[in-house]
């Protein structure tokens, strides 16, 4: 990507209508343009971004036997009824709208009834279970205070994952693989430590649900962290019972703040018995599905990183979700811009994305757009440091030094 055909611009402000530090930098540095409060679009560094931590979660879906599909926004209000959830006092979140015919539509807040009701027509025999479809979707949600950036969007990204068992045994063992699967995506998201399994509530047909929490100064939850057992407890089922059924007591956990990137959730029959979702067992006796539901937001997830990696300088990605690897500067005449010009090609050529900063801009601006953007290497070309070798620095990790064109790649290679 050549910088000086990429359209989004770096600004020199923060924008002053935005509290959240996330939303701040990632407006800043041209990832995303706010539409109004909690209602973001992404440009095309955000949505590389996004779209890395999508494939993440996406990978891990897909080990465990998830299958992708995509429901629609646009969900019939009868779907809602069934489950009791069209009211406005159940559900407080929902935006409305109709059809020129006058019929009550709501755009998804999440897809529970529609993906039941879409599964009446797979689902009649045990042979067709167990199964789990799961789908990257935007949710719209009329969220009474959105001043956290991404971290609480009006309209938001979020992976729901359903699951659709034939006993209670086969959903308990694959809630207890969807909760392997979420370590996994935490630590390959590097929040591995900041993340904990927390114990919230579970509704009628479990005693538990769990969260995932991350840790956060900026976290609208209060949670209670057992270190030894990296574990936590939402605040809302803090109780001496819960205490003695987990094992542990008041003095061994330390109360946080924490953001929920995500949870998993046993549903029971709840929606199976609303929207009368059967199968016919080995023995020919009709029997309800038993169901769970599995979020993560991956835009939450976007702004807690973006966030919580920050330092003066601006964003700080970690390599594996990063727009690119490598932003190349290069300062000086003709003879520079032919090797900068060059190295471009070899690194892209290697598979390496590069943001190439081929703009006619001071250096100084160079290096400071290159620490806004939080691209993992800067890697300089310069008449002054000369033909052959380049400044190689780490966003992260400060200097790292001058190299041969070789020894970079075989930096940039692991
Ligand atoms: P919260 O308590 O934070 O409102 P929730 O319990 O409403 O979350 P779910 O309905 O279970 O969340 O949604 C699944 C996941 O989607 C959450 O774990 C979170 O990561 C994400 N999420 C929920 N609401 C939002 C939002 N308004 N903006 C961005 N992500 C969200
Ligand atoms: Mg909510």
């Amino acid at each position: 990507m050549r910088l000086s055909h990429l359209f989004t611009k770096t600004s020199k402000t923060t924008p002053g209508d935005e509290v959240a530090k996330n939303a701040q930098l990632l407006i800043q540095a041209g990832f995303i343009h706010k539409e109004m409060a909690g209602v973001y679009s992404y440009l095309p560094l955000g949505k590389r971004v996004l779209d890395n931590i999508v494939q993440i979660i996406r990978e891990e879906m897909n080990e465990i036997g998830g299958q992708e599909v995509s429901l629609t926004a646009l969900q019939q209000s009868d779907v809602w009824q069934a489950s009791g959830r069209w009211s406005d006092e159940v559900m407080d979140v929902w935006f409305k709208t109709k059809l020129a015919s006058g019929s009550e539509l709501g755009l998804a807040p999440t897809h529970e009834e529609p993906m039941t009701r879409l599964m009446k027509n797979y689902i009649s025999s045990y042979k067709d279970l167990p199964i789990y479809p799961y789908q990257f979707q935007i949710k719209f949600r009329n969220e009474l205070r959105s001043k956290s950036g991404l971290m609480r969007g009006r309209e938001f990204w979020m992976k729901d994952l359903y699951s659709f068992s034939r006993t209670q045994a086969e959903h308990d063992e694959f809630y207890e693989r969807v909760a392997g699967a979420y370590d996994k995506i935490y630590s390959r998201l590097g929040l591995g430590e900041l993340t904990y399994k927390t114990f919230a509530g579970g509704g009628s047909f479990a005693k538990y649900s769990h969260e995932f929490q991350t840790l956060s100064s900026v976290g609208e939850d209060k949670i209670y962290v057992h270190e030894g057992k990296k574990i936590a407890i939402n605040e809302e089922v803090y109780t001496d019972e819960v205490l003695a059924d987990l094992g542990v007591s008041r003095d061994e956990l330390v109360e946080k703040t924490a953001v929920e990137v995500g949870n998993i959730f046993t549903l029971g029959t709840k929606f199976s018995d609303a929207l009368d979702l059967n199968f016919t067992d080995e023995n020919g006796v009709a029997q309800k599905v038993i169901m769970g539901s599995y979020g993560i937001g991956p835009s939450r997830v976007m702004g807690l990183i973006a966030e919580h990696f920050a330092d003066d300088k601006g964003l700080v990605w970690p390599e594996n979700i990063a727009p690119a690897q490598v932003y190349l500067v290069q300062i000086g005449g003709e003879e520079s811009k032919a090797e900068a010009e060059k190295l471009y090609q070899t690194l892209t050529a290697k598979g390496i994305e590069v943001i190439y900063d081929d703009r006619n801009e001071r250096p100084g601006k160079k290096f400071a757009d290159s620490e806004l953007m939080g691209i993992p290497y800067r890697v300089t070309v310069s008449d002054r440091i000369g033909s052959g070798s380049v400044e190689l620095v780490g966003r992260a990790s400060g200097e790292l030094g001058i190299l041969t064109q070789d020894e970079l790649l075989a930096t940039l290679e692991k």
